[in-house]
């Protein structure tokens, strides 16, 4: 039996223009058998099934690259690492795993995730237990102690049920590595840098050259890719002669880490939503107001557009991801403003931008060669749109104009279901912002006479 889906315009992911009055064919498998003009169509058999999309826009479902699944929508690090059990974050995944597809999203990366959380819930998905996106899948971060993930004290160290695994040798790493592996991630996922800089304010390698080359050359040997988090220029720069197969941010590359990239075939993921999102919707009652991060990540914005459009020009392939699981990045709310983000600040133009959020991040996927384009023998994963994202790329955010989500061929139908942030994610047990001394009460409430009369 064959479904046969007519579409107003098929974009199909690869270099193909978008074409209107096309038909796709998939099979019970779920695998395309044909995608045709529909007048050239094979014919529809008594048995088939038709399904009308033909006012609408249909292309492959959408990739995030960079969506934490374990982060619960997380106010704080303590909200990523401490409170909430192992098991009631698996489950929490899995509810927002579900809100990532009903936002147009058929598959995600999970780069980094405490335990196992993020590689059970891709195999309760691709096992047939529950409906979801086909999710990459990280375990946690490798770090050392200048690298993101420990930014706790050395007396607390890194927790167990940190999303970080702090590594004191290469033999540990190794060790860590070959673990992970055996348990079945994907991809392994390094801090790079994160926490310290040296009194230029430039970040500090978290890991040397030998290291990092020594890990990647590991998790290349075991067939995983690797993936890693570096801002600074000295990370990227290691990162990318290392060939890390995918860099986060690399908001401070230079020439020499454009070289080494190209030479070893690494891939930026710039996750320009967090950053956007952290400038524009800080409040100024919040800690990270208060402790100027908006300001701090306008003047990196700033300086990382300018660097990766000069990476992009020098032909270093550009992913899309978000880094949602945030506050600031709620999952199913902002993944497709990185599209908007990519035509606005990096200069992709929308179909350039739709191939990036597709086929070009079906590469880095896990199965990869079976997603992102809509051909024959790949899966049937497509989303149907209420309108032409090659004219408006941020329609793309509307929740309303992605009408119908589609994997494996399935149609899926995600439950609308709001819940209590209170209860699901917030624990973290900052209470304050302010320092109330006699002084500043008196500043905040000149009123105030007993305090007046003290002096
Ligand atoms: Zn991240």
């Amino acid at each position: 039996m064959t479904t046969h889906v007519r579409c107003g315009t098929l974009f199909t992911g690869d270099a193909t223009p978008p074409r209107a009055e096309a038909t796709i064919g998939f099979g019970d498998d779920g695998k395309i058998v044909f995608v045709s003009d529909t007048a050239a169509a094979p014919p529809i058999a008594v048995a088939d099934t038709v399904l009308d999309y033909a006012g609408l826009f249909v292309m492959p479902g959408l990739i995030d690259v960079h969506t934490h699944l374990a982060y619960g929508n997380a106010k704080s690090e303590e909200d990523i690492d401490l409170y909430q059990p192992m098991e009631f974050r698996a489950l929490r995944a899995l509810f927002f795993a579900q809100k990532v597809v009903a936002a147009g999203y058929t598959a995600l990366c999970a780069p980094g995730d405490a335990g196992q959380v993020s590689l059970s819930v891709r195999n309760a998905i691709n096992f047939g237990l529950f409906e979801g996106p086909r999710v990459t899948a990280a375990g946690r971060y490798l770090t050392t102690r200048q690298g993101l993930t420990d930014w706790y004290p050395t007396w607390i160290g890194v927790p167990d049920t940190s999303i970080g695994r702090l590594v004191t040798s290469k033999d540990e790493a190794i060790e860590e590595i070959r673990v992970q592996v055996k348990n079945g991630v994907d991809c392994i996922k390094l801090a790079m840098d994160g926490v310290q800089t040296r009194e230029d304010g430039s970040l500090i390698a978290a890991f040397d050259q030998d290291e990092t080359s020594t890990m990647v050359r590991e998790a290349h040997r075991l067939g995983r890719k690797v993936v890693a988090h570096a801002v600074g220029k000295e990370a990227t720069l290691y990162a990318a002669k290392a060939g890390v197969d995918l860099i986060f941010h690399a908001y401070y590359l230079d020439d020499e880490c454009i070289d080494a990239m190209l030479k070893s075939g690494s891939a930026i993921g710039p996750t320009l939503t967090l950053q956007r999102n952290v400038i524009d919707f800080t409040q100024p009652h919040e800690p990270a107001y208060i402790k100027e991060r908006p300001s701090a990540t306008a003047r990196t914005y700033e300086i990382g557009c300018a660097n990766l459009q000069k990476a992009r020009k020098a032909g270093v392939p550009m992913l899309t991801g978000t880094d949602s699981g945030f506050a600031v990045t709620p999952y199913g709310e902002w993944h497709a403003l990185e599209l908007e983000l990519f035509v606005r600040d990096l200069g992709f133009s929308p179909a350039e931008v739709l191939r990036c959020a597709t086929s070009v991040n079906a590469r880095f996927m896990a199965n990869g060669g079976r997603i992102g384009v809509l051909e024959t023998g790949r899966f049937a994963d497509f989303i149907a749109v209420d309108g032409s994202p090659l004219e408006n790329i941020a329609i793309l955010q509307e929740k309303s104009r992605i009408r119908h989500v589609h994997i494996g061929g399935k149609r899926m139908q995600i439950p609308e279901r709001g819940y209590d942030p209170r209860q699901v994610t917030d624990k973290s047990l900052s209470n304050w912002t302010d320092l109330y001394t006699q002084q500043r009460v008196r500043e905040l409430y000149p009123a105030r006479r007993h305090l007046a009369a003290a002096e």
